[in-house]
Order: structure tokens, then C-alpha cells, then sequence
């Protein structure tokens, strides 16, 4: 099913009282077909936001084209509601993304439209709170009247706070603050600004500045000098003419991001409108970099997306980017689907980081989306990475992107940290016994780490006291009753929990089987080793930074900031402490258990393990300390370790596109996968089964492959049976025109197997 082509008018013009049919083509998120018909006046334009009736609700959806015919009967039409009159039309470009991306992952346009607009702009009664009609005032308080103004408010009353604070904050700032942003920040803020103006409290009028897009108060920064690497990248970044994919392949802590200022910089200062969007994987990053960025622009308007905001606060800086008041959008995977009209140059930080695709709903990869955004709009796109994808490498290999290359340090007095690999079955030959899984040569380099007053990293990336729990006498172990996993032993909160359904309990004191008392944990997770450093070291300052030490808001900002000033002597922590972040003081890194990814049956394990050891790894000696890498393993023969000792990314990915040409795998190959889960894996399994027999009846070219449908290699998730079936292929379009065509039979294919979910993957990355 192909989304409506935009401006497409029918053939003839049918008339009703004499007149053209006046009809808009409305995108709406339901599964059930791509685009829908509505009668509205002519001041519905393309890219507006209106709410039609759909069925007994009201839906809000986007406007994509008029036209004057329509299927369905004259007299089925319904009229659209209402209009979001003061937003402006969402771009052709954007409808135009948005229609790639629905044809790309086969979904409807609503599909991928809506769930792309902040979330009180995509429900009806979200927009109850907003500002319905065209407001063109703005208001602030009125000198000298901030403090009787926030007086007035009263007690408890969050939102109509939150709306006084703004406005005088917008008095101080020589701003305003419009009447839909008003709303945004308080639904009652009609009745509070006609009431607060009335008092004299707040004064109104038009505006010329909005609320958001306010220059930041960071301090300004200047750049320093660039290194001739770094002036190669950001001179060829600023010459590119049109589409221009760059891959900029640096180690860590080699100046990638001051590339990427310079280059942002550049475009900025090209064209007075320009907007650059930067990506990075993870909220945890953006805290840092954004003050990066504020100093460095303190006169540019920045906007920072991601789902970790609120959501008034997101609809504000999404405001932001769509009416063109950013200049620079900062946010995570979300954001490469934002509104950006003047968009010129789009940076994708750790292009190669697995979070950038989307899990669920719409199966995304931003990075994928953020290249085909800069084609249409015949733009730069940098991605950057000290360990590229197989994918990008292997495309700026081919030279479909250019390859800039950091190969040092940028700080004149840091190198790279030396690698060791500490090798688990000689120390256990030499009768050094571990201590609760750490080596005596990793405890002596922590211990001199103490003495020296500098900082270890130890990474374990699994969280928790222990994997499992099990029984000494009958061998009962903690598996979860809902899923095909165990139960994790969390030890300070005296739980288990199953991380991949949630499932929690308290710890038995007795074996449910047997009732034996000795009920023991196996295995380490970050509590453990955190708990046995503190008793080894009892002198030491110990952090741990998890998912579950993070949980409360704000907190792993906080515990970075302790680690950064030097108040933490060992820090533990999972995938959360190994990116981005630059430790200045970190001269240890530990790696405590690299082993299980070896015995993965995914194709892309040791890419993935590589990556992130590279990237814990560039943690280590930062600055002018010598850095130290000491990872434990019993496979010290496996390739990607022995790569990584010798810091050779360039050979590690050579072998891997050898292996992957020869078994034709990506990128040799374009891969769909198609997930189905059941209660009763028959049922999945049958579903797939019935699916893989009517591609029979599509046209299939010789180069597409379906494999038979198997278990997942984790079978069950919260009472769900899964199964999946891979379909691959040497060329991607005959791949897309086959699962165009198949996904239309899947509906029969359901027919024989009630009750199957299933799921459509477009370039998975996990298998
Ligand atoms: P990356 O993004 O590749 O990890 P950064 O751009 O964060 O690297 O740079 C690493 C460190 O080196 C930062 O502290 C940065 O301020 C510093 N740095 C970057 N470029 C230079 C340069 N040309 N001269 C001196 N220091 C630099
Ligand atoms: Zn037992
Ligand atoms: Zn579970």
C-alpha cells in the first residue's frame, strides 16, 4: 500500500449544488487505510493540523492535499471540525519525509505522521488546551509587577505558576510570551492572562519575539585551534555542494564533535535561517553536549528534542524547530522526524549506536532517515563514530560516502590507553583464585589507582545483584513464571525482577521446590561487584550508575557531576557510563565480563561488542594521565579482542565484510524480518507458516529469500510464545516490491491463525 502522492487531483471534478467538490486528503494514525476524504472550506491548506469525526471520535490528522473528486459518495462525505489555525502548514518536505518513511516500513501515513507531532497537537483534546483560534498577542509582565503577579497565584496551582514564572521571565529577557505558548504552559491561561491584564499584572500586545527561541545565558566559548585532521573534515563539510554523506571515522576523544561545531558554525553563519539538527543516541548525552553547544552559540536559539521531556515542555521546543526559531535542534532518535523548515546540515553523533532504531511501532532507524532527509533536501549529513557501522563503513569503503578521518587524540598530551587482556583460565592455572570475579591483576591496578588519587571504571553490562538465583540441593532455579528468562536478583531492594517482562517478587527464604534454606545467588551483576570493591576497598568512594541507580529524574546527571568533580574513586556501571561522556580523570577501565556476546547466535555480536568495548574503553586517560584498559575474558584468542589491543578498527571491519560477503549478509544483503507472537507458539509458528505460503502468489524476484519460520531464540515474553521468519535479499528494491505485495495477504494468512500479532522489521538489527 503506497501512501497518496501529495497535490494529486482525480480525474474529473464532480459537483455538488452546482459547485467543485471541495475535498482534503486527511492522514490519520489508524492502520486501517493511508489517507481519508473530508469536506472543508478552502482555508484548509496542505501540512495543516485539523480534527475531522472518525466514526463516534474525533481524530486530529494532517491535511495533505486538496482535490475535487472523491470515491467515496457525495453524500458519505464528512466535514473536517476544525483547524489548528495559528500553527503553520507543516513543509512539503516534511510530508514528503514522512510519506518515505510510511512507504519505507510499510505504515500508513498517520502511522508514521502523528506519533511525529509533540502530544498535545496530536490528540483532540490536547488541543483543547492549546489555542484554538488565531491569537496574534503576546504578553508579559508588566514592569515592575513580576512579584505582585506571582503573589497572585494561587497555592498549588502548578500549570498557572508555571505560566507566571514564564512571563516574568519574559519581562526580564525583553520577550514575550504568545497566547498559544501560554496555553501550552497552563490550560486556564485564557481566563488568568484576560484577568492578570486586567489587574495590570501583565501587559499585552504584538510581539516580536516568541517565548521560545530566546539566545541561551551560557557562557560563550571559543573554539580552539583545529588540528590538521580536524581542518580537513570541517573545510571539506563546509565545500560540499548538495547531497554530501560524510562518514567522520575518529577514535575517541579525537575532536569529532568539534568538527561538528565548526561545520554547524559554517552553515549558521551562511544563511541567517539555516537550522542544523545533531542527533545523539542517548538523553543521558545531551545535558553535556548542550552546554557545549549554548556556549559556543550563546547568541543562537537552540531546541532540544527527546522523550525524556515533558510533554508541554517537548510541544514547546517542537514549536520552536517547526516555526523556524531554533536555529539548532539538539535531541535523540525522535527528532531526525521534527519539523525543521530551514534545514541545512544534519550531524548523527555514534552514527553506528543501536538506540537509534526505534523498537516498536514504527521500526525507524533515525541515522537511515537522517541520510535520505539531507538527499531530499540536497544537504550535508555527517555521521560520526570511532567504530562506524559494517553498514556506513562499508559504504564510504565504497566511496557512496566520503570518509574523513580523526586518527589521534585532539588533546596535545592524551594518547590512546594501552589495551590488555587479562586471560581468566591462566590465573585460575596459576591457583590465583578470583575474588567475587575480579583478577588479582585488575584489583592491583585499582589499588594503584587509589594510591595515585585517580579515578577506575569498572563495566559490567548487567545490572542487578546477580543473573540468578538457585537452589544448592535441587537445582531450582529463579526463572520467570511469565517469561523464558530468569529472575534477576536485585539485593538492596530484596527483590527478583525479570527484565523483560517486568515481573517482580520478593526473595524466597527457601527454595520453593525443596525448601532448602541455601538459596544462593549465581553470577554477578553491578550490585555485587559494587558491594564487593566497597569490601575490598573500604577506604574508596564507590558509585554505581545503572537503570536502577537512575531511576528518580535528574539523578544521573547528578552522579555524573560527582564523578566529574572528582568525588568518586571507582565507578561501576552498565552501556550508561560507557558513551560519550568525558571522564577527565578515568586512567582504569575494567572490563569485567565481555564473554557472553561470543556465544550469540546474532551475525552482528561482535560488531556490537566491539563497539561498545571501543567505546568504555575511550574512557581511559582522557587527559594527560596515561590510560589503562584491562579486560578479563577466557577467549583471549577472539578476533575482536585481539583487535581491540591493537586499537585496529580498520582491520576488525575488514574481517567482518569478508565473513559477511562470503555468508551474504549485510551489507551484502537487505534483510525484513517478520516477528508473530501467540500465546501457543503453534499458533505463531502456523501464522508465519500461512504467510510463507501465499508469497506463492506474489510476484517474487529470483533474489528474494524466505527462510522457514523458527522459535525466537528467546522464545517467550510475558506469557507471549514469539516466532519470526527472515526474508532476504541481494537487492533492496525487488525486497521492497515483494513485501509490498505480501503484507496484503497477511490479513488472510490471520485468517487461519486468530489471536497472532505480528510484527514487520525493515533492516533489523537484532536477529
Ligand atoms: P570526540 O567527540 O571525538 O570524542 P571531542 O571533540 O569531545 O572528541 O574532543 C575531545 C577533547 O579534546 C575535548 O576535551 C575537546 O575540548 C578537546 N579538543 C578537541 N579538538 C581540539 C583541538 N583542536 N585542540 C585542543 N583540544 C581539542
Ligand atoms: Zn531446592
Ligand atoms: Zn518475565
Amino acid at each position: 500500500m503506497l501512501p497518496a502522492i501529495p497535490g494529486q487531483a482525480g480525474p474529473a471534478a464532480e459537483l455538488i449544488d452546482g459547485a467543485p467538490l471541495a475535498v482534503v486528503r486527511v492522514a490519520l494514525d489508524t492502520p486501517a487505510d493511508d489517507v481519508f476524504d473530508y469536506l472543508a472550506g478552502p482555508e484548509v491548506q496542505p501540512g495543516e493540523l485539523v480534527t475531522v469525526p472518525f466514526g463516534r471520535r474525533t481524530l486530529v490528522g494532517v491535511a495533505i492535499s486538496r482535490c475535487t473528486h472523491s470515491d467515496v459518495p457525495a453524500d458519505k462525505l464528512r466535514s473536517v471540525a476544525q483547524r489548528l489555525d495559528w500553527l503553520p502548514p507543516l513543509g512539503a518536505h516534511w510530508i514528503a519525509l514522512a510519506g518515505f518513511a510510511a512507504r519505507y516500513y510499510h505504515r500508513c501515513l498517520g502511522e508514521v505522521m502523528l506519533p511525529a507531532l509533540p502530544p498535545a497537537l496530536r490528540e483532540a483534546d490536547g488541543w483543547a488546551r492549546l489555542a484554538l483560534r488565531a491569537r496574534s498577542e503576546h504578553y508579559r509582565a508588566a514592569p515592575g509587577q513580576g512579584e505582585a503577579l506571582l503573589a497572585a497565584v494561587p497555592p498549588r496551582a502548578r500549570t498557572v505558576l508555571a505560566l507566571a514564572q514564564a512571563l516574568v521571565a519574559a519581562a526580564g529577557e525583553g520577550r514575550a510570551v504568545s497566547a498559544a505558548e501560554a496555553r501550552v504552559l497552563c490550560s486556564a491561561a485564557p481566563s488568568r492572562l484576560a484577568e492578570w491584564t486586567e489587574a495590570g499584572w501583565v501587559i499585552s500586545g504584538r510581539a516580536d519575539q516568541p517565548l521560545l527561541g530566546a539566545p541561551s545565558a551560557a557562557e560563550p566559548s571559543t573554539a580552539p585551534p583545529l588540528h590538521e585532521e580536524q581542518r580537513v573534515a570541517v573545510e571539506a563539510i563546509a565545500q560540499a555542494k548538495g547531497f554530501a554523506p560524510f562518514l567522520l571515522h575518529g577514535v575517541t576523544g579525537s575532536g569529532k564533535t568539534e568538527v561538528y561545531l565548526h561545520a554547524m558554525a559554517d552553515v549558521l553563519a551562511r544563511d541567517a535561517q539555516a537550522q542544523v539538527l545533531m542527533l545523539v543516541p542517548e538523553i543521558n548525552l545531551t545535558p553535556q553536549l548542550q552546554g557545549r553547544i549554548a556556549s559556543r552559540f550563546p547568541h543562537l536559539p537552540l531546541a532540544v528534542l527527546h522523550s525524556g521531556l515533558a510533554d508541554q515542555e517537548r510541544t514547546l521546543q517542537w514549536l520552536a524547530a517547526h516555526r523556524g526559531e531554533a536555529r539548532i535542534v539538539l535531541g535523540t532518535r525522535l527528532a531526525v522526524l521534527a519539523s525543521l523548515p530551514h534545514l541545512a546540515l544534519i550531524v548523527v553523533d555514534e552514527e553506528h549506536d543501536t538506540s537509534y532504531k526505534q523498537q516498536e511501532g514504527l521500526r525507524y532507524s533515525a541515522r537511515d532517515l537522517a541520510v535520505w532527509r539531507a538527499k531530499q533536501l540536497g544537504a550535508a549529513v555527517v555521521l560520526g563514530s570511532a567504530t562506524p557501522s559494517m553498514e556506513s563503513w562499508w559504504r564510504a569503503e565504497q566511496g557512496t560516502y566520503r570518509k574523513l578521518v580523526l586518527r589521534e587524540r585532539a588533546q596535545t598530551d592524551a594518547t590512546l590507553p594501552t589495551v590488555r587482556l587479562i586471560d581468566i583460565n591462566q590465573e585460575r592455572q596459576r591457583q590465583r583464585a578470583l575474588y567475587e570475579g575480579l583478577s588479582v591483576p585488575l584489583l592491583n591496578a585499582i589499588e594503584a589507582r587509589l594510591q595515585r588519587g585517580e579515578q577506575s571504571l569498572l563495566f559490567l553490562n548487567r545490572r542487578g545483584y546477580a543473573p540468578v538465583l538457585a537452589c544448592d540441593s535441587c537445582g531450582w532455579l529463579s526463572g520467570c513464571p511469565r517469561c523464558s528468562a530468569y529472575m534477576v536478583l536485585h539485593r538492596p531492594e530484596r527483590r527478583l525482577r525479570c527484565h523483560h517482562c517486568g515481573l517482580e517478587s520478593p526473595v524466597p527464604h527457601h527454595c520453593p521446590d525443596c525448601g532448602n534454606v541455601d538459596v544462593a545467588p549465581l553470577g554477578r551483576g553491578t550490585q555485587r561487584i559494587e558491594e564487593a570493591l566497597a569490601a575490598r576497598f573500604p577506604q574508596a568512594r564507590i558509585a554505581r550508575i545503572d537503570a536502577d541507580s537512575t531511576r528518580r529524574k535528574g539523578s544521573a546527571q547528578a552522579m555524573f557531576d560527582e564523578v566529574h568533580a572528582g568525588e568518586v574513586d571507582i565507578l561501576v556501571g552498565t552501556q550508561m557510563v560507557a558513551k560519550g561522556h568525558d571522564f577527565q580523570r578515568v586512567t582504569l577501565v575494567g572490563i569485567v565480563h565481555p564473554d557472553a556476546a561470543m556465544f550469540s547466535h546474532d551475525f552482528r555480536a561482535a560488531e556490537h561488542l566491539f563497539a561498545s568495548l571501543m567505546q568504555v574503553a575511550g574512557r581511559a586517560g582522557r587527559a594527560g594521565l596515561a590510560g589503562e584498559v584491562l579486560i578479563q575474558t577466557r577467549y583471549p584468542d577472539a578476533s575482536a579482542l585481539q583487535a581491540l589491543v591493537r586499537h585496529d578498527y580498520d582491520g576488525f571491519a575488514a574481517t567482518q565484510l569478508r565473513e559477511r560477503r562470503q555468508a551474504g549478509l549485510p551489507p551484502f544483503a537487505y534483510q525484513v524480518l517478520v516477528t508473530a507472537d501467540h500465546a501457543e507458539l503453534e499458533r505463531a509458528l502456523a501464522f508465519l507458516q500461512s504467510a510463507r505460503n501465499r508469497a506463492d502468489t506474489c510476484r517474487m524476484a529470483p533474489e528474494v529469500q524466505l527462510h522457514d519460520p523458527v522459535p525466537m531464540s528467546m522464545v517467550r515474553v510475558a506469557n507471549r510464545e514469539r516466532a519470526q521468519m527472515l526474508v532476504e535479499s541481494t537487492s533492496r528494491i525487488a525486497l521492497q516490491r515483494f513485501i509490498s505485495e505480501w503484507v496484503q495477504t497477511f490479513g488472510e494468512a490471520l485468517g487461519d491463525a486468530k489471536g497472532v500479532r505480528w510484527q514487520l522489521e525493515i533492516d533489523p538489527l537484532r536477529i
